[in-house]
């Protein structure tokens, strides 16, 4: 990928992850959005080829790309929305900040930020 092509993508969403939406850093992630399924593939190969292309990639920060992994979107999206549940079964840190106010749970659907940026 050339650093033109690279910068094309960090501007589709202003220099935004395509997920979260917060500003992207240096070391930010090319995501495919559909993913090409790149593991049991050798070095170079995977199994969507034609995926591998500008409409697919996704500017993303790490921590988002890292949990997508090569999920498609709605497995992503039913991840993201598992992770409440998650904290509210086994971080007691959560649990208590919680007790505290500190934190304020909403339910709500989980909203891609270039979801947002579409409609
Ligand atoms: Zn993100």
């Amino acid at each position: 990928m050339t650093k033109a092509e690279r910068q094309l993508i960090f501007d589709k969403y202003n220099g935004r992850c395509a997920y979260c939406g917060c500003m992207l850093t240096r070391g930010w992630h090319v995501d495919h959005l559909k993913p090409i399924r790149r593991k049991q593939y050798k070095k170079g190969e995977c199994r969507y080829p034609q995926r591998d292309c500008m409409e697919n990639f996704m500017p993303a920060c790490a921590s988002c790309n890292i949990n997508k992994h090569a999920m498609k979107l709605e497995d992503f999206r039913q991840l993201v929305a598992g992770f409440m549940k998650h904290l509210n079964e086994r971080n007691t840190q959560y649990k208590i900040a919680k007790r505290y106010g500190l934190v304020v749970e909403q339910e709500q659907p989980v909203v891609f930020y270039f979801e947002r940026m579409i409609s």
